[in-house]
């Protein structure tokens, strides 16, 4: 299933991002050429703004050498702490789409949103525009079916970019593109292949899988689809989902247990689905029945040992209806799984399947 699915990526990149902040904190900087990275004259610079970018300033430049391209640039120190809080209050906003999400680094982090309905360039448009209004900061995004798009895709058109490849367009795309955009080819790999006279991805598509292991080694074979544009990593959450469950808040209360009990085939038989759907092979520790009551009070119950059937999750509706024996707004059911120090990749890769009812 998953391999016929068109992957929905997302690659948010934070505009100069420690600079930003420093700039927001203190809008009197906004006009100046503006940079981060501590005011030692040996040290080197982290980030800086698109001010001092038009001095010739770029980041992980030494600080004397900005200083002699762009005499009056502020240098700040930097402020670790501000950048965390910031960072994960995007996390923030990113969850409100998904939790298949893997950072890169403060700034920066894929998302995989093929679980949602809406489109993913809107999805990306949505979280620019939340990260500006809520934080005052300014991200640019690429939307395409896989990482390694997604990421050229958010460089593509930065500062405040949104750029989305299409998987139609990805081989009109790939034949221009310069071979320094693939990710993972660094200034070494880049010189061998410009002194072999290939500059684009198109000239290194005329090799075969052989010829590039001949070579790059091991990476040639990488390397033979990720000029075509293919590149299958998943997007790999740095957290491990704890349960699945699917709830349903009614328009009308549910006044008795017969009416509870009407709506659990149609829950569980959803939550069966997106079980199936994870392909986990974790272990299910637990079954529970949430019931939120007309008072607004809620009442979870969760039982080790049992068999994940409809049965079970219709025993615990009746046991938390009987606490209070009020009319139901909203029933949830949901498995949780076993505690679990690793999780490998296969199962993540999995995972973003049923993001929905997370
Ligand atoms: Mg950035």
């Amino acid at each position: 299933m998953l391999g016929n699915m068109e992957r929905k990526i997302i690659h948010i990149d934070m505009d100069c991002f420690y600079a930003a902040i420093e700039v927001r904190d203190n809008p009197s900087l906004r006009p100046e050429p503006v940079a981060v990275g501590g005011r030692s004259l040996r040290g080197v610079l982290t980030t800086c703004n698109y001010e001092a970018r038009r001095f010739g300033v770029r980041s992980a430049m030494p600080n004397f050498m900005a200083l002699k391209k762009c005499p009056h640039l502020v240098i700040l120190p930097v402020r670790f702490d501000a950048y965390r809080r910031e960072s994960l209050r995007i996390r923030k906003i990113f969850e409100r789409y998904t939790d298949l999400i893997e950072p890169l680094s403060l700034d920066e982090a894929f998302l995989d949103v093929s679980s949602r309905k809406e489109d993913a360039k809107e999805i990306a448009f949505q979280i620019k525009k939340q990260i500006r209004r809520e934080l005052g900061l300014v991200a640019s995004a690429g939307v395409a079916p896989n990482k390694m798009l997604a990421k050229i895709a958010s460089d593509w058109k930065k500062p405040d970019g949104l750029f989305q490849i299409l998987a139609s367009e990805i081989d009109g795309f790939m034949s221009d593109l310069p071979v320094s955009k693939i990710w993972g080819i660094g200034k070494k790999s880049e010189e061998k292949l410009h002194s072999k006279g290939i500059d684009t991805c198109g000239d290194l598509q005329a090799f075969t899988a052989l010829q590039l292991a001949h070579i790059f080694g091991k990476f040639g074979s990488e390397l033979y689809n990720l000029c075509r544009g293919i590149d299958d990593r998943p997007v790999v959450s740095d957290r491990i989902r704890k349960s699945i469950s699917v709830e349903r808040t009614f328009p009308a209360n549910l006044d008795t247990l017969e009416a509870c009990l009407s709506k659990i085939e149609t829950l569980f038989a959803e939550l069966e689905e997106d079980i199936l759907r994870l392909k986990s092979d974790r272990q299910i520790a637990k079954l529970f029945v949430k019931l939120k009551f007309a008072d607004f009070t809620r009442t979870t119950i969760e039982r080790s040992g049992l068999k994940i059937s409809r049965k079970n999750a219709e025993m615990l509706c009746q046991e938390a209806f009987g606490r209070k024996a009020l009319p139901v707004r909203l029933i949830g059911i949901g498995v949780r799984f076993a505690g679990e120090t690793r999780t490998s990749s296969r199962q993540l890769q999995f995972d973003f399947a049923s993001s929905r009812s997370g």
